[in-house]
């Protein structure tokens, strides 16, 4: 994480082309005028009038667009008015009607949902595999697949995918890989340096970081990012020139935002290893983890989103132990300062099989103390407990 340090300080600024001004300031503007035909008509020869309109884009979306890029390490990004928007239009600009998509059964739900309505609907075969084993992988793709969607780690089940592995055997079928890469953020993780095709964020959550703004970002290899921008700007997306300054001030503070995040969870993980009422933590930078040697190998530093089964899912027990918390607020969505708990139970999966028993939770660790963090925890859990104890006598 330290090699991006200062990069996320000075990716994307050019303060020598605004004044002097540190940040690049909010650029709203749909018409951008020409100063005469001959400028026109030059804009004609090179692409077309139709890319010099607010909606490719202005300078404020261009500015982050290049940070984003340079920490995926990828030939060019373009920013979506949501995470999700960021993955459908991947999806589309890649698919076509017959073909067949190959997804990741542990992506995000919301991604799932396109596929299995939009994406069926226009003819496109959808598929879900466990992308942690590579034999299912390879017993299911074929010359018709054009798309391999995975997600690394799983946002619920936080399970590793191999990018690398995966990426080498769906290039010899000629599909594209995406990788939903929220979790890590580049600073952690960049997929494109692993073979993957286009690597997605939902900015609302780490870059953003703030829990005020709604926004992804898609970046391409050389191959592949002119199929992108064309669909998405084929399809009139358009990002809010506000919310893209947000997420660029939110950059500035991602490396040490995300060093925090990273050793809370880890003492937050910890410590529910150790405790009675856990059955399982789920965070691929514990050594107990299945997933720990990938993780070693790909990664280089953990964020703030785990999860954790309960031993006792009984409905009492649960609802004792969420309403007990005093800091973690129960909410979807993660990557802010502020911590989050999910009461999931059993994630949807349909090609993976996972424990019956146990009752499953998500933990967005922010960035409050740790130790306040988790006294909240081993109080709830205490209620909980003790509310268990009471009701069998
Ligand atoms: C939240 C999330 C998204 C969608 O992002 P939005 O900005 O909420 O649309 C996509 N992928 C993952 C893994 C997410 O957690």
């Amino acid at each position: 994480m330290n090699q991006f340090s200062t990069d996320v300080i000075n990716l994307g600024r050019t303060p020598e082309r605004f004044d002097g001004l540190v940040n690049t300031p909010v650029f709203r503007g749909s018409t951008i005028v020409v100063n005469s035909f001959s400028e026109w008509e030059e804009f004609k020869r090179n692409g077309g009038v139709y890319r010099h309109y607010g909606r490719f884009g202005a300078a404020t979306a261009k500015s982050f667009e290049s940070a984003i890029n340079a920490l995926e390490g990828g030939a060019g990004s373009m920013v979506f008015p949501s995470g999700l928007s960021a993955c459908t239009h991947a999806l589309m600009a890649c698919v076509e009607a017959n073909s067949h998509v190959l997804i990741a059964d542990n992506i995000y739900g919301p991604t799932r949902n396109f596929a299995d309505n939009i994406l069926a609907r226009m003819g496109v075969s959808v598929e879900y595999f466990d992308s942690t084993n590579l034999e299912a992988l390879t017993e299911k793709i074929n010359h018709r697949t054009s798309v391999v969607f995975i997600e690394s780690p799983g946002s619920m089940t936080f399970e590793l995918s191999d990018v690398a592995a995966i990426s080498a055997i769906s290039h010899q079928y000629g599909a594209k890989v995406l990788v939903d890469n929220s979790w890590a953020t580049p600073l952690l993780f960049q997929p494109l340096k692993h073979g993957a095709d286009i690597s997605i964020q939902s900015i609302t959550k780490y870059i953003g970081g703030h829990s005020d703004i709604l926004m992804g970002v898609a970046t391409a290899n050389a191959e592949t990012y002119e199929q992108l921008t064309k669909t998405g700007h084929l399809f009139g997306e358009t990002t809010s020139p506000d919310d893209i300054y947000l997420a660029s001030r939110g950059l500035r503070s991602l490396a040490v935002r995300l060093k925090q995040h990273q050793n809370s969870a880890l003492t937050i993980a910890q410590f529910l290893t150790t405790h009675p009422a856990v059955k399982e933590v789920l965070h691929p930078a514990l050594e107990t983890s299945p997933y720990h040697d990938l993780w070693l190998r790909d990664f280089d530093g953990s964020s703030g989103v785990f999860a954790f089964y309960l031993k006792e899912s009984k409905p009492s027990y649960v609802q004792k132990f969420f309403d007990s918390l005093k800091l973690f607020h129960i909410g979807l969505s993660w990557g802010g300062f502020e911590s989050l708990i999910l009461p999931v139970g059993q994630a949807y999966r349909t090609h993976t099989n996972l424990p019956k028993d146990g009752y499953l939770v998500r933990l967005n660790i922010g960035l409050e103390s740790v130790v306040d963090l988790q006294k909240d925890l081993e109080y709830a859990l205490k209620c909980a407990e003790q509310m268990l104890v009471e009701s069998v006598i």
